[in-house]
């Protein structure tokens, strides 16, 4: 069976998280973006931990409220602030697991998203006692990211590097930037949200599709691992210049600089404040090849834009989390179900019938790809504008491909 899973979010135990995330709303929310797989996040936390709890057990690694399902997983902060990816096979390897770091953690019964004073070796010399899944989260972003701080796997991981069996792209990289780096070949990649909100603009804004036998966390780790014929078949993301860190600009005011300028100004901005390097210019820098080699396992990645951010363009509208936004994402979701059927599959004289002339011609530009993107960085997230015409620039969606229907995949 094919499913769809975001497996990285946090809970409103994690700082600078809404108060609406909950598992009941992740529940609900879910299936409405077309998603059937969720990770729960911050599964050390205790209160989060209760709330999982209460879903009903699939197995001992795989919970389900509403439809939806959920595996256990959490993000940590290690020494050098570079952040993990762990996915856990049961409640019983948690508690194994939070046992043999309690001791180096200030903050694990406050923070969904601990900080450990332990390395990324330690770390994963542990993940591989307990059989915990690990690997970089977001691995290319310039604050708290493995290649932020190290120049590869092994620096990060020393001898553990081999254990490693994923990377996290994050939204400002897609499979063509990561495959320009050797080392990740081996590596699958995943595509998720890193959400710290229930809002369709955030949640499952990047999802894995993969090829499993069940719903369950023991089969998604197969597809992770690609065994027994289980494999990830598409990653699904933000075109990358959306992203907040895409290219190197100004933290306070957004300049943006090329990795020449920025190395000529010494990463000092013309108003006086750090320009921060995007991952763009860092994996060019880190890049064993000018063009992507993909790997034959890697799957095809398609661009998405969030519909909300579609909708809010096509009526005006300043931010996606407006009233207007939410009725018109609504309107359509209660006809078609689902945020990727809306999409991408949907036929656009269905689509026209059930709502605002603007809406249907912007998802009909997005399909056609005459989307504008102008990129993110610095930590101001990339805007998009709706053109008349495709654009034949580097930053239109899906330059070779057409969008072809996810189900085709
Ligand atoms: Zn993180
Ligand atoms: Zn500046």
């Amino acid at each position: 069976m094919i499913i769809n899973a975001d497996l990285h979010i946090h809970s409103r135990f994690s700082g600078a998280t809404s108060d609406k995330m909950s598992i009941e709303t992740l529940s609900v929310e879910a299936p409405r973006k077309g998603i059937q797989i969720v990770a729960t996040g911050d599964c050390l936390h205790s209160g989060w931990m209760k709330e999982i709890k209460s879903c009903s057990v699939v197995d001992d690694g795989t919970f389900e409220l509403n439809g939806t399902r959920f595996i256990l997983s959490t993000e940590i902060e290690d020494q050098r602030r570079v952040h993990h990816l762990f996915y856990f096979s049961s409640i019983s390897a948690v508690e194994t697991f939070k046992e043999r770091i309690k001791s180096k953690s200030k903050n694990l019964e406050t923070d969904g998203r601990p900080n450990v004073n332990m390395s990324g070796e330690e770390l994963a010399s542990i993940a591989k006692d307990v059989d915990v899944l690990i690997g970089p989260a977001h691995a290319f972003t310039p604050w708290t990211a493995m290649y932020a701080y190290h120049d590869s796997l092994k620096d990060c991981y020393g001898d553990l590097a081999d254990y490693v069996s994923f990377v996290e792209l994050g939204l400002s990289a897609d499979t063509d930037f990561a495959d320009k780096i050797q080392e990740l070949h081996r590596l699958t990649f995943l595509t998720n949200s890193d959400s710290h909100s229930p809002h369709p603009v955030r949640l499952a804004r990047e999802f894995n599709r993969f090829e499993v036998k069940d719903a369950t966390f023991d089969e998604i780790k197969k597809a992770i691992l690609r065994v027994g014929g289980n494999k990830p078949v598409l990653n699904v993301g933000l075109p990358p210049q959306e992203g907040k860190y895409h290219e190197s600009a100004c933290i306070s005011c957004y300049t943006h600089y090329t990795l020449d300028e920025a190395i000529r100004r010494r990463w000092k901005c013309s108003c006086g404040k750090q320009i921060k390097k995007g991952v763009k210019d860092r994996i060019n820098e880190m890049a064993d090849f000018a063009e992507p080699h993909h790997p034959d396992h890697r799957p095809p990645y398609v661009h998405l834009i969030p519909l909300a951010e579609i909708i809010t363009k096509a009526i005006g509208q300043h931010t996606p989390f407006t009233q207007a936004v939410s009725k018109r994402w609504n309107e359509l979701i209660s006809v078609f179900g689902s945020e990727i059927n809306v999409l991408i599959d949907a036929d656009i004289n269905e689509i026209a019938k059930f709502t605002a002339p603007a809406i249907t011609e912007a998802i009909q530009a997005f399909r056609e790809k005459k989307v504008i993107i102008r990129p993110g960085g610095g930590g101001q997230y990339g805007t998009i504008e709706l053109s008349g015409e495709a654009m034949d620039t580097k930053f239109t969606l899906q330059p070779k491909d057409t969008q072809k229907s996810l189900l085709d995949y």
